[in-house]
């Protein structure tokens, strides 16, 4: 990777973005001469206080917009209204070559040549558009079913439950998004844990109060430097950090005091070993195993198999550096807690690993405790009245609902069907082949993200009807569509958002460019055109904010309990208008769990050895699967494809696809590289800034390499999202081998590969 300095990078920026240049200021804040002297002088300085949307970090980083003139001149980072983030960052202050990017989608298209070639487009009216794919839509329902249409959104994830209004309205349950393949697998795990999705992903360090916190397989200080600060304040008040990740990461540089570099795929072994650690030593939280778990002795059982010595050989770690580990567990004196994120979904075991891991907190007495894992009080705003509303899993499961009999995952991840409200795209192209989806309306749908991507393209073109919204024409995606339309960005565009606690709003602060219109009003304008005017406040200019008003407020029993109305929201600016929820701040007497259906599995109790995979015929208790592909697994096909392949982590210029287009972001990372470290390059004859093949054994891709000792002998690391080096293209999909049974998701970081030299 090219490594700049501040000087360098905005000499570099200036010089390479004709007609786009930037000024840093010393307090971090970004201005655009550009735009400055598009402005008139005399016009005031309006500021627009809203969050980034730059990447999918959480919480958001707080964003003030400048505009004068309709120009957005300057950008800032907001501290008012209790925000506490870093500056903004390299991607945020892109965000200006995004919106005047002269390669964005202006206008609706319809193509005019046959789907499967590149396509040509010709521009049409919005009016003519709607009316295009309503009356598609409404004759595909006609024929074949309401069910056979198909509603997904991508990124952003603002949409998502103005989109699941109309799918549910329309009378499809084949509602589905990016989670598909992003952290929901984790949800599954906290629903067959806990019987419910707030334990998902664990949690962060309290600074402060938590006194040891185990970062597993996550890397914030590129992902989310928000979250990353939170851990630095932490440890600088006292906490100690594991950081587990294969990687050396700058997290594990900054914040580590012990680095377990595992072997990628061996999480779930290393979790079960420090649960029998936990049992053997007597460290366990009895009242919560005695009064409020299921299938204790079973998971005993389990953990008692992966002993130091075993669990170390699996790991590909020392005995040493992991008793380490278990001292520092054993020994904490205060809360421990655990973060990991959207790494575990990725592996065929994904979900067992991420219910492995989970299971510590309260195996250890760090549920409900301050500075351990707390009930979250954070709540998704959600629209009601959708014929089929929230996640239905409770006790009683969705799989068998007669509502979800047409979903077209059901049969294929049944799991995933029981326990999440949307349905699991990775078998797309079978959903296709089998006539359960004809045809498909999708926000910010990128093609590239699948595994197995030309399955996905060919998926698309055999629908009856494809119509994709998005800020650029990309055509590995909309070649295989028959309308594209144009979507606002953020700062173009009012929304509502969900972060840190907080109910909040962003304002459009600029003009959208060329005819493009924000998701929400495309949804409800379709909507409208689909006969649900009343349900949709009637459409048109303006529709965000009556769908805010009257739905999403109106819906929210926590917001109408408030009384807030958005002309409060303009009105607090620069605050946020911060919304009580139930959940009480403090909460030192663990009385969460003493409540009725607190864990709302078949046993009302946390499940150690889960019901729920028992009905489906899975293992009910957690274990160590070698994933399918392996050099421990498959010795032979390791002779050909010796390397480990981890794709999906983050680097901090770039999110997944996104960025590519801002030539200030691209500057810093021109090409698709492979991460190998210098032995492994060596061995291969290859040196920094080679062009090499990466390998799978589905096929290859060309790349440069980077030699660095960030990544762990024998395990290559490499970057998704290029269009010219698609590595999700070379990887394919097989329940139980490549997909994860349980989640759907696809194995993103054990597969098997080679490199050579181009
Ligand atoms: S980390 Fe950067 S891109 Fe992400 S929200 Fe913060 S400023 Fe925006």
């Amino acid at each position: 990777m090219m490594k700049m300095n501040r000087r360098e990078f905005l000499k570099l920026a200036t010089a390479t973005t004709a007609g786009a240049a930037m000024i840093c200021t010393a307090d971090g804040s970004y201005i655009f001469p550009d735009a400055v002297a598009k402005a008139d002088p005399a016009a005031p300085e309006v500021v627009y206080y809203n969050h980034c949307q730059g990447c999918n970090s959480g919480p958001k980083c707080g964003m003030k917009l400048i505009v004068k003139d309709g120009q957005l001149i300057r950008i800032e980072r907001r501290s008012e209204g209790g925000h506490n983030n870093p500056n903004i960052c390299a991607k945020g202050a892109a965000q200006v070559q995004d919106i005047h990017n002269p390669n964005r989608l202006l206008h609706p298209m319809k193509r005019t040549n046959p789907k499967g070639e590149p396509a040509q487009w010709e521009q049409i009216s919005w009016e003519e558009a709607i009316e295009t794919i309503a009356a598609k839509f409404t004759e595909i329902k006609e024929k074949y079913g309401a069910d056979k249409v198909m509603f997904t959104t991508g990124d952003p994830k603002e949409p998502r439950p103005v989109l699941q209004r109309l799918c549910f309205l329309f009378g499809s349950p084949n509602y589905g998004t990016e989670s598909s393949t992003c952290s929901t697998g984790t949800r599954v795990a906290s629903y067959l844990n806990y019987g419910k999705n707030s334990f998902a992903t664990g949690a962060g360090p309290t600074p402060g109060k938590t006194k040891l916190f185990i970062n597993w397989g996550t890397n914030p200080a590129w992902s989310s430097s928000y979250y990353f600060e939170t851990i630095q304040k932490a440890k600088a008040s006292g906490c100690k950090v594991i950081v587990v990740d294969p990687r050396v990461t700058p997290t594990v540089s900054c914040v580590a005091d012990l680095h377990l570099q595992i072997r990628p795929a061996t999480d779930a072994a290393l979790a079960l070993c420090f649960g029998n650690a936990l049992i053997q030593a007597d460290k366990y939280d009895h009242d919560f195993v005695e009064n409020y778990s299921h299938g204790f002795e079973e998971y005993k059982a389990r953990c008692a198999e992966y002993t130091v010595e075993k669990t170390a050989e699996i790991c590909q770690i020392s005995v040493e550096t992991l008793q380490k580990a278990i001292d520092m567990i054993l020994g904490v004196e205060g809360p421990m807690t655990i973060q990991f994120r959207a790494a575990y979904p990725h592996h065929v075991n994904g979900v067992g690993m991420a219910r492995a891991i989970q299971t510590l907190i309260p195996l250890s007495g760090n549920l409900d405790v301050d500075g351990g894992q707390r009930v979250s009080n954070a709540k998704s705003i959600s629209l009601e009245n959708t014929k089929y509303t929230g996640n239905k899993l409770a006790t009683k499961g969705q799989y068998d609902d007669p509502t979800f009999a047409l979903r077209a995952d059901r049969e294929y991840f049944p799991v995933w069907a029981e326990c999440i409200d949307e349905i699991q795209l990775n078998m797309l192209p079978e959903y296709v082949r089998d006539g359960k989806i004809r045809a498909a309306f999708m926000l910010g749908q990128n093609a590239m993200m699948w595994p197995d991507t030309a399955a996905f393209q060919k998926a698309f073109d055999e629908m009856d009807f494809a119509v994709a919204c998005d800020y650029y024409i990309n055509p590995w995606t909309h070649d295989h569509c028959d309308i594209i339309l144009p979507s606002a960005m953020s700062p173009e565009r009012n929304y509502p958002i969900t972060t840190n606690g907080m109910k909040i709003y962003g304002r459009q602060a600029i003009p959208a460019q060329g005819e493009a219109h924000s998701d929400c009003r495309i949804v409800a304008d379709l909507a409208c055109a689909l006969g649900f005017s009343e349900e949709f406040c009637g459409g048109g200019e303006g529709v965000e904010d009556k769908i805010i008003e009257n739905i999403l407020f109106a819906g929210n029993k926590d917001i109408v309990a408030a009384g807030v109305k958005l002309a409060d929201v303009y009105a607090a600016a620069p605050n946020p208008v911060v919304v009580p929820t139930e959940q009480p701040a403090e909460n030192p007497e663990k009385k969460y769990r003493t409540q009725d259906n607190f864990f709302p599995t078949p046993t009302g109790k946390f499940e150690f050895a889960s019901e729920v995979l028992k009905k489906f015929g899975f293992d009910p208790v957690v274990d160590h699967i070698e994933p399918a592909y392996s050099p421990v697994s498959t010795p032979d096909v390791a002779k050909d494809f010796p390397l480990i392949l981890n794709t999906g982590s983050r680097v901090p210029m770039y999110v997944h696809s996104r960025h590519r287009q801002q030539p200030w972001l691209r500057a810093l990372m021109p090409d698709p590289i492979v991460r190998l470290y210098p032995t492994d390059a060596a061995e291969r004859g290859i040196v920094e800034g080679d062009d090499v093949i990466l390998a799978t054994p589905f096929g290859e891709i060309k790349v440069k390499a980077e030699v660095t000792n960030i990544v762990k002998p024998g395990v290559i690391d490499i970057f998704h999202g290029w269009q010219q080096a698609n590595v999700n293209g070379i990887m394919n999909r097989v329940i139980g081998e490549t997909l994860d049974p349980l989640s759907g998701f696809p194995a993103f970081k054990e597969g098997l590969c080679q490199v050579r030299k181009a």
